[in-house]
Order: structure tokens, then sequence, then C-alpha cells
């Protein structure tokens, strides 16, 4: 009998899946392995929302595993002696794992490796599992990655991706092998109020109602930020229980102008993920530096982290991140905009933030993605601001998303709901809504002059 071990990471699912079929094809037997990570608890990563909707991934998985005869394994502590520890046991010659890109995954994955082939066994790194392609798979002629979006993804459209695999029929567990606990949803404290459900069911779900209902407005109603019309997959696309590159076949297949938005939009987070593989250093430095001074402003940032800014889209989005761990993407673009550039903060601050709350909080998608709007990233127009008045204007005209967040200004009607500090005596007076932290026009014309526009 030959066993193998199925390292799950940030592929919790049985579709589409490289690194179990590659396993299960590999051996008689199969080990379906996931550990709860000490090193991610103790850098502070495994934030109570994520947590929770790992526990509904996990259980999800073990249930698909279940349904093919298996079931899954847990263990916490360091993964690379939990991984060891159980080869040995199960004498398993192979271990397989999707490839990562962040540069703590590196070294875990090179620390796994030199103890697997000292003790006479194999890892196996499979790419394109949690992205489409593998980063470093389209370059540009001069350099190791893209650095500009558009180049990228017109590159990115003519490369065929991997045909998408279907799931196992079954699953051989070796005998013997203790099955661990896995973690309960409902043990884990500090969850926000309107988390959704995780778990590839879930996520499959989801995803159908997207194709079948969703996906062709998308390109006309993606930035209606009270239409709520984009298709929420960012946390199964997080934690694996959708593939990226089932998601692009099957939105091809459906094709029009709303899938292909779609599609392109998926192809930011590969974007993304090619540029930290090649520069693990920009999760936490800037990626092309504007010589920043940051301010410190305590009392503004816990005013934008609370949602008491003054400006009501702004605070809005806040509101929607601290009550479903989940941001739509204008309000992180003009929350960002408002942080970094009209308080002048620095983009760390807000990332930090922002990691304590999303569910399908990572560090090439929000790093990134924060230095995008920081101006400090690949940006071609690192200065532009987002003014969240126009902002509103423009996304949110009559004040829906507002008034679903801001339950204070509930009652201001139309787009008047934006400029509280406009409305006269009385009706102001009767609003217990703070005025904004600092003038448009100030902020601008701060952040202007720090990079030397001005
Ligand atoms: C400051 C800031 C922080 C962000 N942090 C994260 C994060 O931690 N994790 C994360 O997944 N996304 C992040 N994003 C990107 C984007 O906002 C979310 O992916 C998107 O809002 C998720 O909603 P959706 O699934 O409905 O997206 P849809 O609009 O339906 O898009 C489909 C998928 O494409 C991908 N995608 C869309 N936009 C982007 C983008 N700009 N960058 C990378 N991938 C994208 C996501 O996987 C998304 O699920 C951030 C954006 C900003 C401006």
């Amino acid at each position: 009998m030959t066993v193998s071990i199925a390292l799950f990471t940030a592929d919790l699912r049985v579709h589409d899946n490289p690194v179990l079929r590659a396993a299960l094809d590999g051996a008689d037997e199969t080990v379906p392995l996931f550990v709860l990570d000490d090193a991610v608890r103790a850098a502070g990563f495994d934030a109570p929302n994520r947590r929770a909707f790992l526990a509904d991934c996990l259980a999800s998985l073990d249930e698909a595993l279940r349904e093919r005869g298996g079931r899954l394994v847990v263990r916490r502590g360091d993964v690379v002696g939990e991984v060891c520890r159980l080869a040995r046991q199960a004498e398993a010659r192979d271990v397989h794992v999707a490839a990562d890109v962040s540069g703590f995954a590196h070294r875990r994955e090179d620390r796994l490796r030199t103890e697997l082939e000292s003790d006479g066994r194999r890892l196996h790194v499979h790419d394109a599992v949690t992205t489409v392609l593998a980063p470093g798979e389209v370059v540009p002629a001069d350099r190791d990655h893209f650095a500009v979006f558009t180049p990228y993804f017109r590159r990115w459209e003519t490369v065929a991706p991997r045909r998408p695999l279907g799931a196992p029929r079954r699953v051989r567990v070796p005998d013997g092998v203790r099955e661990g606990e896995l973690p309960a949803r409902s043990a884990v404290s500090g969850v926000s109020p309107g988390l959704a459900r995780g778990g590839e069911q879930e996520g499959r779900r989801r995803f159908a109602a997207w194709l079948s209902d969703g996906v062709d407005a998308y390109e006309d109603r993606h930035d209606d930020l009270a239409g709520d019309a984009t298709s929420r997959l960012s946390p199964h696309l997080h934690f694996g229980t959708l593939s990226p590159t089932e998601l692009v076949h099957r939105a091809r297949e459906r094709g029009g102008a709303g899938a292909d938005a779609f599609v392109r939009q998926v192809c930011w987070r590969d974007f993304h993920h090619q540029v930290l593989a090649a520069r693990p250093q920009a999760a936490r430095e800037d990626y092309r530096t504007r010589h920043d001074g940051w301010r410190r402003d305590d009392e503004a940032a816990d005013a934008w982290r609370e949602g008491r800014t003054g400006y009501p889209v702004v605070d809005a989005a806040m509101r929607q991140l601290a009550h479903e761990g989940w941001m739509h993407n204008r309000g992180r673009l003009l929350a960002g905009s408002f942080l970094t550039k009209t308080l002048y903060v620095d983009w760390r601050v807000g990332a930090r933030h922002f990691l304590e709350l999303l569910v399908d909080g990572d560090m090439a998608n929000n790093q990134l993605n924060w230095q995008w709007v920081a101006g400090t990233g690949t940006d071609t127009r690192p200065n532009r601001v987002l003014n969240p008045l126009t902002q509103a204007k423009r996304f949110d005209p009559d004040g829906a998303y507002v008034r679903r967040w801001v339950p204070e200004l509930a009652d201001v009607e139309g787009g008047a709901v934006h400029t509280p500090w406009k409305l006269a005596g009385l009706d102001r007076a009767g609003i217990d809504y703070p005025d904004p932290v600092v003038g448009l026009g100030e902020g601008l014309d701060r952040f202007l002059r720090a990079r030397g526009v001005r």
C-alpha cells in the first residue's frame, strides 16, 4: 500500500483541486490533512471572522470527503512538524500542497521540503490551484513580473488556463489515522453579526446563483453601492472553496459583457498574487516609495475605524465592514482613499484594520490594493484622490447605501443624506452625527503638498 498526504491550505474544496487529485492518483491511500497553524495565530492573522468562516469551510470539506468514503484529518501546531509526524505515522512517501505567494508561505514550504527530504519523503507543490495562472507564468520581456495591470491582463487573456477537474468519486484514508478535532464556528467570539456562511457547498450555491442571476448585469452595476450587485465570492476565493480556474471557465462559457467584466476582475487577483510572489516585502513596504511623511493622527484614524468621519458614504462603508466582515469594492476604494489621502495616514494603518475584519482579507489582495489606493503601489496615477462627495453622487445617488448603514441618517431623504452638515437648523440639530473631521479642500491641499505636486 502506498500512502500520500493532501495538505489543504487555501484550497478547501474537492472540486477542481489538483492537490487532492494528484495525491489520490499517486497512491493507494491518502490522508486529507488540514493543520491549524500556530504561526498564523501567533502573527495575529487568524482574525475572528476568518476563523469562523474557516470552521465552516473545514466542516463542509469533511462532509464532502465523508460522502466519498474519506474524512478530513485535523491537526494543530507547527505545520512542518505536524505534517512530518503524520507522514512518518502513516508511512506516506509523498506530500502534495498548493503553491502560495507570501514570504511566510515560501519559508514554510522550504522548511517542509527540507524536513521531508531529510526523511526520504517528497514534497510536490502544485501551481495554478489558488490562482488561474501561476505567478510568473506570464512575464514581460525585461522583468520577473508585471507592474501594471492592463498589459498583464492582455497577456493573461491569451493563455488558456488548465481544464477544471471534477470532484473525486472515492477517497481512501488509511486506517488508524486519528481524525483530530474540527474547530467550531460557535466557539469563536468577536465575529461580525452579519458574517456570511463559509464552505464549498455554500460557495458553489452562490456561484451557481451568480451565473444564472447576477453576472449579466455586472458590467453596468458593479459600482452601485446600494445595489450590492457584485458576486460576493471573494471569501470563497480566499479560502479556496471555489476554484478561480473553474470560475473563469464557467464565466467564459456563459459569455457576454457582464461575464467578461467579471473575468477581468478575477484577473486582478492573479495580478496582485504575481506582484507579491516577486516582491514579498510589498506586504509591508512601499512597492514604489513616494517618500511619504505620513501623519500620525490617532483621533482621525479612530473616527475612520468607527465610521464617524462625518462623511456619510465613508462611514457607511466602514460600518458595513464592521457588521459583515466584508465591504463593497467601491466602499473599499473610497474609504482607503479617505484614510491615505484626505487624512494622509499611512496605508499600513488601514490595511491592518481591514485585516482584522475582512473575511476575504489576504496579503496579496489587501496589502496591494491598499498600496494601489495610497499611490505607493501599481496605480499609474498615484496622486489621484477620490472625493467622497463626488463618489457618493455617482455611486449612491439616492443615498440608499448610507441610510442602510448609518441609522442616525435614516430619516434624511435622497442625496441630501451625503451632506448632513448642510441640513437646516432643527433638522441638523436632531441628528447625532459628527461634523466632518477635516474639510475636503484642506485634506487635498495637504496631500498634494506632501507629494510635491502643489
Ligand atoms: C483597500 C482595498 C482592500 C482590499 N482587500 C481585499 C482583500 O483583502 N481580499 C480580497 O479578496 N479583495 C480585496 N480587495 C479587492 C476587492 O475590493 C474585493 O475583492 C471585492 O470587493 C470582493 O467582492 P466580490 O467578491 O463581490 O467582487 P466581484 O466584483 O464580484 O469580483 C470577483 C472577484 O474578483 C476578485 N477581485 C475583484 N476586485 C479585485 C481587486 N481590486 N483586487 C484583487 N481581486 C479582485 C475577487 O476575488 C472577487 O471575488 C480590496 C480592495 C481595496 C480597494
